[in-house]
């Protein structure tokens, strides 16, 4: 709109201007067109005033030759003098009645020019016109008894000439005419003034509008179309008319340059139009721009929590933000144009203050900013951090200070919280009787050690890296176990490796359990954790007992031989009675001369099988006395009860118990040491043949029945079960929850450590022993032992290894 109005007024402008310049240039035309219009005028009028003179001069003299007044000869000589003082007329004829020519002047000057003129009637194609003009006139004349003008014609080329024929009329009658010829180019040279002709063109047109004479020749200016003016040229008549011509003035010209310039001016002043109307443009948008900027400002300024405070050199405060406002509980008119002491200064600490505002002003503020206490409009307090830079205006100077300000109360409480937690957590890590320490897993240097470790190993990361067995896996190493996107281990990494361990250092002489994990360190790396607790006590003390519990089986296997003694005896007793009997009968058949020879070789062969049998006897009575290292090895369950059973046999035949047993098929390896497991099932066996031939039991409950049958347990997974019942008297009620004490026995002669062997055993293979009683309604039919043996797990030696 701005830009419309002036725009609007200089179009109105050039237009009025326009207007203007066309107006005059009407007016100028009108006035030219008025002026040659005149000019025209005066030329016809003495042209005409001429001719009419010429006129009159040729009736007087027409009227002398009717009268008789002049001869022929004195016509002759007034026709050289009326022709000599007048230039335009160039001939004087004197036509007879029937047209002959009776006398003629000619102008000399036409004589000179044209010869030929001089005989009239010779016929060239020039005389056609000429003749044809001469007799329309001159029988108009005779017609009219009036002087008649001929139309204009071309007279040898050059020459246009017209005719005036004036009737010789004698008492009425007609008796020819004067013909005066006028050369219309004569006409126009002696009659029109010269100012006329300087200003004008004047021409003479025919019927036909052509040209055929003007006052210039070679048309030096352009004349103007419109500026024409056309009069008839009386009295010849005949459609030939007189025109002027008006050249184009100067004011035109004037004009047209004051009209350019008018018109340049106006596109210079649209130009500079269109160039204010662009840096309007602009400048709009550059304050849409800092408008904007400014809001964004304003929004950043009060969403921040950061209170903002500007003021001058001389401290008076000359801006607060929002925050600022809504911290300390003042509003902005409290605070703008305050000089120190300000109202936000707590009273107990105005000095203080003070002396940190004239540090502020001087500019020596620390970077990393101050801590102040605030005080609020309603009296509390809180602490605040305080920065401060400088304040440059547009041009580099420095107005002021800015001073941001942030409360500190929370992050505070938060610090010393976290610091006394952290004193919390190196108490009791310091405190630990074990080391602890976690390795960086990039750059395998310490990232902490407690007090424990610093105690035993120093600071060295060697020993870290020796009681976790190996250096912890490279970052490549744990590849895909670490999260890809952001290098973190995962769960499953963390997790891994917590098993515990047990290593010997040598240097200390001492045995160490160690626990290893992965974690995420506090700066996000990976690291592995361990965990050393000094088990060198109680590692001496297991080592110790093992040892006792080995003696204490030893022992115990050949308490049960002896207690298996007699049955030893009587079952060795059979071969030897046998091989005794074979031998005598051999001897007595030998002297009586009675022996064959086969058979002597029967005979022989009876005893070397007897013999045999008790080696056999012998030989596993020795294997299982015999004191060895426990040893696991893959064994199957049936020939842990085949070989039981044949030591058994003998103790169970003497005490005329039966046994049956059963092995389930297919079932699995067990990894144990044989001969400890033959010896609790020997002992389970032994007890329950006791017990029976104790209790003095009928003979069709002096039986036991072995089971050997694989099961299932929630707890332990896969096992095998050997379970041995007996038909006894059962376990009396307060054996029962003494049975596995060492030493206790019902029996006269027992020594009461069979139980307690066997559960050591059981549980030195991660077994389980129980004992029950078996039931009719009330009554105690018998009583069942039974044991677990776990498949598959050979008590994992792996898991402890020594470093020296
Ligand atoms: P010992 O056989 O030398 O007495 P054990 O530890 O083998 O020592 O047995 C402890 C006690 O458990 C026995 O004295 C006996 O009273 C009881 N006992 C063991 N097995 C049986 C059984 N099958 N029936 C009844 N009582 C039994």
């Amino acid at each position: 709109m701005a830009t419309l109005g002036p725009l609007l007024s200089v179009l109105l402008f050039l237009a009025a201007i326009i207007a203007a310049f066309w107006y005059l240039r009407t007016e100028e035309i009108d006035r030219e067109v008025e002026s040659v219009k005149r000019d025209a005028e005066l030329v016809q009028q003495q042209i005409r005033l001429r001719l009419i003179d010429n006129q009159e001069q040729l009736v007087r003299l027409a009227r002398e030759v009717v009268t008789h007044t002049i001869d022929r000869d004195q016509l002759l000589g007034q026709a050289e003098a009326l022709v000599r003082e007048r230039p335009e007329m160039v001939s004087l004829t004197w036509l007879s009645q029937n047209r002959q020519v009776v006398a003629r002047h000619v102008s000399p000057d036409l004589v000179a020019a044209m010869p030929r003129l001089g005989t009239p009637g010779t016929s060239d194609q020039t005389e056609e016109p000429r003749q044809r003009a001469t007799l329309d006139a001159f029988t108009d004349a005779r017609e009219t008894r009036l002087p008649v003008y001929s139309r204009p014609f071309r007279h040898a080329d050059r020459l246009i000439v017209f005719q005036v024929h004036v009737p010789l009329i004698d008492h009425g009658n007609f008796a020819g005419t004067l013909v005066a010829e006028y050369a219309i180019d004569s006409l126009l040279r002696y009659f029109v003034p010269a100012e006329v002709s300087r200003r004008r063109v004047i021409s003479l047109l025919d019927a036909e509008d052509e040209v055929m004479v003007s006052t210039v020749s070679g048309r030096p200016g352009r004349p103007s179309p419109g500026l024409t003016y056309t009069v008839p040229f009386a009295p010849v008549d005949h459609g030939v008319t007189l025109r002027g011509e008006g050249y184009r003035t100067s004011v035109g010209l004037v004009g047209n340059t004051l009209f350019w310039m008018v018109l340049a001016l106006s596109a210079l002043t649209l130009w500079m139009l269109f160039g204010t109307w662009r840096h309007m443009r602009r400048r709009l948008q550059i304050q849409g721009a800092l408008v904007q900027e400014t809001n964004f400002r304003r929004a950043m300024e009060n969403s921040m929590l950061t209170g903002m405070r500007a003021m001058d050199k001389d401290g008076r405060i000359t801006y607060v933000n929002p925050a600022f406002c809504a911290m300390t509980g003042f509003t902005e008119a409290e605070l703008i144009g305050r000089m120190p002491p300000y109202p936000h200064w707590p009273p107990e600490r105005m000095e203080e203050s003070s002396r940190l505002l004239q540090q502020e002003l001087a500019g020596r503020s620390p970077a990393g900013g101050i801590e102040v206490r605030v005080q609020r409009k309603d009296g509390t307090q809180f602490d605040s951090r305080m920065y401060v830079s400088p304040l440059i205006d547009s041009r580099g100077h420095q107005t002021g200070w800015m001073t941001s300000m942030t409360n500190i109360t929370e992050a505070k409480r938060i610090r010393d919280q976290l610091t006394a937690s952290h004193e919390r957590f190196t108490t009791v890590l310091e405190g630990l009787d074990a080391a602890v320490s976690v390795l960086s897993v990039q750059t395998g240097e310490l990232l902490f050690a407690n007090r424990t470790y610093r105690l035993w190993f120093g600071g060295d990361a060697h020993w870290h890296t020796l009681l976790a067995g190996r250096p912890p896996k490279s970052v490549d190493e744990l590849g895909d176990a670490i999260d890809g996107m952001t290098g973190l281990p995962t769960a499953d990494l963390e997790d891994a490796g917590a098993d515990a361990r047990e290593v010997f250092i040598d240097l200390q002489q001492k045995w160490f359990d160690v626990r290893a994990r992965y974690l995420q360190w506090t700066d996000g790396r990976l690291a592995q954790m361990l965990i050393a607790t000094d088990i060198t006590a109680r590692r001496r003390m297991e080592e110790q007992t093992a040892h006792q519990i080995e003696r204490a089986q030893a022992t115990s296997r050949l308490v049960t031989m002896g207690e298996m003694a007699s049955s030893v005896a009587h079952e060795l007793n059979q071969p030897l009675a046998a091989i005794n009997n074979y031998c005598s009968g051999m001897l007595t058949r030998l002297r009586a001369g009675t022996l064959k020879e086969e058979d002597l070789v029967s005979a022989l062969e009876k005893t070397s099988k007897q013999a045999q049998r008790a080696g056999q006897i012998i030989h596993r009575i020795r294997q299982f006395v015999k004191r060895s290292e426990p040893q696991r090895q893959a064994t199957r369950a049936a020939d842990i009860v085949d070989d039981t059973l044949e030591l058994a046999g003998l103790e169970l035949r003497r005490r005329n118990v039966a046994i049956h047993s059963y092995v389930a098929q297919r079932l699995p390896v067990l990894q144990v040491d044989p001969i400890l497991i033959e010896q609790v099932l020997l002992n389970l066996l032994k007890n329950a043949a006791e017990a029976i031939d104790n209790a003095q039991m009928p003979p069709k409950r002096r039986t036991i029945e072995l089971r050997v049958v694989p099961r299932h347990t929630p707890e332990m997974g896969g096992v095998i079960e050997f379970s041995v019942t007996d038909a006894g008297p059962g376990l009396k009620d307060d054996v029962n929850h003494r049975l596995y004490e060492a030493f206790f026995s019902t029996k006269a002669d027992g020594m009461g450590i069979g139980l307690s062997l066997c559960r050591a055993i059981i549980e030195s293979h991660q077994g389980r022993i129980k004992a029950e009683n078996l039931y009719n309604a009330e009554s105690i039919t018998g009583c069942r032992f039974s044991f677990m043996l776990p498949v598959g797990t050979a008590g994992d030696p792996s898991k402890t290894s020594e470093i020296h």
